[in-house]
């Protein structure tokens, strides 16, 4: 995960540990060369920019030049720096309702029905809950028989119904069917469109409006770069969601998209996707995954 990153930047501050005498020009290097590893990695520039100046402040306050170590100190403001953007505190997510409604949404291809099923199966055995899975793709059949095949493999309910093209009436009847059968969580998968369009924002924010979640996640491909970002604020803009799902980081993304969303849309990754299997979903832990890019 974030291989290249993580060589990049481990590159950009042996600058200054190789150095015998620190001086501002060699910390202005190094931050420069960070700034270049950032931008590499499909952070926006701006972001970037913004990223090393909060560092050479806090190097500049903290005496980075009179400290002994000070390519230590260097990482350590960085790391910090890194895990503040990615938004500091691990976010869990809104379990309070009876039944919880969770609404996922997102672009086709971004993982939401595969995230569904994880998200099932992890509240299922580690939160022992009752999920109820909702299909309320109605363009899609093969989206309905996919959610079918992921609740099947993870013995979770599914709630389709093929002949109503109606994803409101759908959602509605899903969970007066929660109720009716002690579902206490219910998680809502939905159509998406290759591309941001009009007609998939007014049907998700339709269905937002009538059911009122306790919980809007939208799911992200973190491969797409920065198309991830620019995604996030179109569905932001619309949903005001709760959280973002950030999945196939098993890939070799080169990892803007998870430094850079949560300072464009202001809310926090909750959870990662690392792989196809049902079990390959992880809590986003912001400080852990700045220790993992740098090393
Ligand atoms: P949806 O159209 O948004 O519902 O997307 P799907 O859930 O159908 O996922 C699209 C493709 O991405 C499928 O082939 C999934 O197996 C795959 N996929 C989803 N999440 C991950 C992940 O975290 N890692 C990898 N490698 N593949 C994933």
């Amino acid at each position: 995960m974030f291989d290249n990153l993580s060589d990049k930047l481990d590159k950009a501050l042996h600058i200054l540990k190789g150095h015998g005498q620190i001086t501002e020009v060699n910390v202005a290097d190094t931050l420069k060369e960070v700034r270049r590893a950032l931008v590499d990695a499909d952070v926006n520039y701006k972001i970037a920019k913004n990223f090393t100046n909060a560092v050479k402040e806090k190097a500049i306050g903290q005496g980075v030049l009179k400290d002994l170590k000070p390519g230590q100190l260097m990482v350590k403001l960085v790391k910090d720096e890194l895990t503040e953007l990615m938004g500091g505190d691990t976010a869990g997510i809104n379990l309070s309702g009876n039944p919880s409604i969770i609404l996922m949404s997102g672009l086709q291809g971004s993982g939401k029905t595969t995230f569904s099923g994880k998200l099932a199966n992890y509240l299922k055995t580690k939160k022992t809950k009752k999920p109820l899975l909702v299909a309320c793709d109605v363009y899609r059949p093969a989206a309905i028989d996919q959610l079918h095949v992921v609740g099947d493999q993870i013995g979770v309910e599914v709630f389709s119904d093929k002949e109503n093209k109606n994803p409101v009436d759908i959602a509605q009847k899903a969970i007066a069917h929660a109720k009716q059968n002690g579902h206490n969580v219910v998680i809502i998968d939905t159509a998406g469109r290759l591309a941001v369009d009009e007609a998939m924002m007014k049907e998700i924010s339709e269905i937002h409006q009538t059911i009122q979640p306790q919980e809007t996640l939208f799911v992200v491909d973190a491969m797409t770069g920065q198309d991830a970002v620019n995604t996030a604020k179109a569905f932001n803009d619309v949903l005001n969601f709760d959280g973002v799902i950030l999945t196939k980081l098993d890939g070799d993304t080169r990892g803007g998209a998870a430094i850079s969303i949560k300072s464009v849309v202001n809310k926090p990754i909750k959870f990662i996707g690392t792989g196809e299997k049902m079990e390959a979903i992880d809590v986003f832990h912001p400080s852990r995954m700045a220790d993992r890019i740098l090393g």
